[in-house]
């Protein structure tokens, strides 16, 4: 396999130039769109082929947000694309000093599994919405929606301009060999620190979105009940194969039992099954085998159940859990929910603080010096106060990781601006021209250059 010719195609279609025309951008926008709605129903059976997620999820969670990215970036694009005048200084007037966005040219978009019209399709929006050439590689592993992608963008538009490359290992490996402008990845922090190293021989800059421990802090003068609802939701929801799902809940052990039987109701509430479209698969059987090797029969409160021929774990609590257990040294990517407990919130800081920065971090609390206390000493990429994945739904809001879960940003502008470089220009008439910055050098002149930069 060797992509060196498709490209060197990109490459050279950039450099007509017709990318960075805005109309260009909105015409290609609007088709994507279009193919999407009318092919509506394939991206359906695809995500149902491959983990059996329902209509109703896929809509919520994946097309939705893809729709939404595509109105925005239209609606935008002429202001997001426009010169952006910054304030002059005192010492360079008179002149006008603006960025200019470009597209950074031709870029790599890797896809990760879990939500892969999501994570293939927003990351692809973003960087047309900037004027690049994208080659896109989706998740292998949900191997119909990756062929459905391939095929839609592959038959509508040309290779030179986007492209999908299907594949996993051998392909990523291959087309990381080759030089980008960016490369965009989404998946784990083993991977990403693969890209990271490929990116560096060729000097590519890199956005990774990745993943991590994101804790659920829950105080004792919080809804509980409301925490446990909102909590239940977005850890289950994908069978918490969500990368900014809470992967833990750390919770005052005086309110401890309480709010387990809130989770309990909630779960049972909630009606996770298959059946009604509520639930969806675990996505292969590796990672079939991975979770359950997480679920210590011992510390289960509630669930447990697993069939490894259609790929179900149901809904699992687990308790008497501490920051050492197996199931705390890694991100759980599944629906297998640990409670931890804390005698003072410190503590629970410190246990949290002995993992590496995680993706989110949600905190259920209606005290405002323990909002502050979290916000001032929990580094995370972004998080919710009393809710869960929302913030995930505001595109206002950039949405990326820090250390461990990732580097950059994107939805919405934030999108826009990780596929674009600001180039800064100075600009300034010639109709007048003190000679303060010219030799030769007088005490006159340093006398006038100090007083100018300090205004
Ligand atoms: P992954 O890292 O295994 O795979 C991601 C991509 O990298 C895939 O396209 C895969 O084909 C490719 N890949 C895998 N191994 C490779 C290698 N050795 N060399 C080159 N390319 C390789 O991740 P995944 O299992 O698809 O996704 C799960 C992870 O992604 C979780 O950690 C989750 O938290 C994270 N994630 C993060 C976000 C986010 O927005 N931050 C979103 C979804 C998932």
């Amino acid at each position: 396999m060797n992509y060196t010719d498709i490209i060197q195609k990109q490459y050279d279609f950039f450099n007509t130039n017709q990318t960075k025309s805005v109309s260009f951008r909105i015409g290609q926008l609007k088709k994507l769109k279009e193919i999407i709605t009318s092919e509506e129903s394939s991206f359906y059976d695809a995500i149902y082929g491959d983990f059996k997620k329902s209509k109703a999820d896929t809509y919520s969670t994946e097309l939705s947000f893809v729709y939404d990215e595509i109105d925005l970036a239209i609606q935008n694009l002429p202001s997001w694309a426009r010169h952006k005048r910054v304030r002059p200084n005192p010492l360079t007037l008179p002149s006008n000093s603006y960025l200019v966005p470009e597209p950074l040219g031709t870029c790599l978009v890797i896809g990760a599994w879990n939500y892969p019209y999501n994570i293939s399709l927003v990351p692809l929006i973003a960087a047309m919405a900037a004027g690049n050439t994208v080659i896109l590689k989706p998740s292998e592993i949900p191997s119909a929606t990756s062929a459905l992608m391939a095929r839609l963008i592959n038959e509508n538009f040309p290779a030179e301009y986007i492209h999908v490359v299907e594949g996993g290992i051998p392909e990523t490996s291959a087309l990381l060999e080759e030089k980008f402008d960016k490369i965009f990845f989404t998946g784990s922090t083993v991977v990403g620190r693969i890209i990271y190293e490929a990116a560096a021989k060729h000097l590519t800059p890199v956005t990774l979105e990745m993943g991590g421990k994101s804790p659920a802090i829950v105080t004792k003068d919080t809804n509980l009940k409301g925490a446990a609802k909102r909590i239940v939701f977005g850890k289950f929801l994908n069978s918490g194969q969500t990368c900014i799902a809470p992967d833990y809940v750390v919770i005052d052990e005086k309110v401890k039992d309480e709010f387990l039987q809130y989770l309990k109701a909630y779960i049972e509430k909630f009606d996770y099954s298959f059946v009604n479209g509520n639930y969806v698969q675990i996505i292969n059987d590796r990672n079939f085998h991975r979770l359950s090797g997480l679920i210590d029969q011992q510390k289960i409160y509630f669930g447990g159940e697993r069939d490894l021929a259609s790929r179900f774990i149901g809904p699992t609590i687990l308790t008497d859990v501490s920051f050492d257990d197996p199931v705390m040294k890694e991100e759980i990517f599944g629906p297998v929910l640990p409670v931890l407990t804390y005698s003072n919130l410190d503590q629970a800081i410190a246990g949290i603080k002995t993992k590496p920065k995680p993706l989110s971090c949600y905190l259920f609390t209606h005290d405002l010096a323990v909002k502050q206390k979290v916000l001032n000493e929990i580094s995370f990429g972004g998080g919710a106060i009393n809710h869960t994945l929302l913030h995930f739904a505001n595109a206002n809001l950039p949405f990326g990781g820090v250390g461990h879960s990732g580097m950059g940003s994107y939805h919405g502008r934030a999108g826009f601006d990780t596929f674009s470089h600001y180039k800064s220009v100075f600009e300034k008439p010639f109709w007048l021209e003190p000679n303060l910055v010219y030799p030769p050098n007088t005490p006159t002149k340093i006398k006038w250059l100090r007083w100018l930069t300090r205004l």
